[in-house]
């Protein structure tokens, strides 16, 4: 047996992990589960797409190495697919960086821009991949605490003039995993006049970009003025096209970033399977139907959940975009005692706000990643509780 590296043990530990082994203990115990934990998409890939890959996966070209950082042809569809949809104008040549996914991209950037003992800001709650870029590049990690009094938006005053003075990266997501918040754009304008005065790279986390409620379209943080001088984001296919097992994405903004992300990827990979990338092409370029579409259902599935809960007594929030809903444990539970009661009296797994983060304490994160029969289901196991 050889030990690990003491960077592999600073690594946090995957607490959904645990969540997935209860949850299969159930199943194979032949309970009907339903499963509202996860952030898999439960919806295939547009068929338009994957006639793409195949056709491409014929073609011998794309069997060699494909180019280094990527196709042009990629690059130049994110950047198309930037202007149509948010009306900002990218350099395909400077201002894109193809990624193995959206994980990828936010596991390298601290590596890219930190050095050892540096700091950033993480928003707590927060997707929890954040923190492993945090540990790969031994940087320090100063939490944004996302409060509901807030809209789950972190409150700057609140942070004070030393971390300000220290943190060198920030990220922020929105529509936001796990609280389905969304940001407002005076939002985003007050973080591009932070960065600014404080010298901090900003990156957004936009993986939920596609995914907005009640007839609002999430907005790009590159849409804010200035916004392209300070930070990035980071766009995947993974939930705009169900594309989530194709590991396919890309960051776009400021040019320095963008090149560091690039030099980094060029030392650990050559680039994507060129028939992925050719896939990828097609979907952001071809009609966004599909699009709109996966949206309405993420809605309706919503409005189920939500009004269903609210019916029954439990005094729950939409989410505003996102495929999740956070939902406060009714009192006197940790969120993790909450869970295991769902999963073990109704048969429901939901993940326990606590995995996020401290801040995450109190909630459970509920994926509308069910039909709306099954959402109907879980409601009415709730109802037959009678907790609320
Ligand atoms: N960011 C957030 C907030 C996510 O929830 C996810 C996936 O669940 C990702 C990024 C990464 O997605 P991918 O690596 O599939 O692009």
């Amino acid at each position: 047996v050889y030990p690990q590296s003491s960077l592999l043990k600073s690594l946090p530990k995957q607490f959904f992990a645990s969540l997935v082994g209860k949850v299969n203990k159930y199943i194979q115990d032949g309970h009907d589960v339903i499963n509202l934990g996860q952030g898999n998409p439960d919806q295939p890939t547009p068929e338009h797409i994957v006639k793409r890959l195949q056709s491409a996966a014929a073609n011998p070209i794309n069997h060699k190495y494909s180019p280094f950082q990527g196709f042009q042809s990629l690059k130049e569809a994110a950047a198309q697919f930037y202007l149509r949809e948010y009306g900002v104008e990218i350099d395909p040549n400077k201002e894109v960086a193809i990624l193995f996914g959206g994980k990828a991209g936010l596991v390298e950037i601290p590596q890219c821009l930190l050095e050892p003992g540096d700091s950033l800001l993480v928003p707590d709650p927060g997707y929890p991949d954040y923190w492993s870029g945090v540990a790969l590049a031994k940087a320090e990690m100063i939490t944004m605490p996302l409060k509901e009094e807030n809209q789950f938006l972190p409150d700057y005053s609140e942070l004070s003039q030393e971390d300000l003075d220290k943190a060198k990266l920030m990220f922020l997501n929105y529509p936001n995993n796990p609280t389905g918040a969304v940001a407002t754009e005076a939002f985003f304008e007050e973080t591009v006049e932070l960065a600014k005065k404080h010298d901090i790279c900003v990156v957004h986390d936009f993986a939920y970009g596609a995914i907005g409620f009640d007839g609002q379209k999430p907005i790009s943080f590159l849409q804010t003025k200035g916004a392209k001088e300070i930070g990035i984001e980071i766009y995947t296919l993974s939930k705009t096209y169900n594309m989530a097992g194709w590991r396919v994405g890309f960051a776009v903004g400021n040019e320095s970033v963008i090149a560091a992300i690039n030099l980094l990827q060029d030392h650990l990979y050559v680039s994507l399977f060129g028939a992925v990338q050719e896939a990828a092409v097609e979907a952001l370029t071809a009609p966004q139907d599909c699009v709109e579409q996966l949206n309405d259902l993420y809605e309706s599935r919503r409005n189920v959940l939500i009004e269903g809960l609210q019916s029954i007594g439990w005094n729950v929030t939409a989410p505003k975009g996102s495929f999740f809903a956070w939902l406060k444990v009714p009192e006197g539970n940790t969120s993790e005692q909450f869970a295991d009661y769902l999963l073990e009296k109704a048969h429901i797994a939901v993940a326990p706000g606590i995995g996020f983060g401290t801040w995450g304490e109190g909630y459970v994160r509920v994926g509308l990643l069910t039909t709306e029969e099954r959402m109907h289901e879980a409601v009415a196991r709730i109802k037959s509780l009678n907790i609320f």
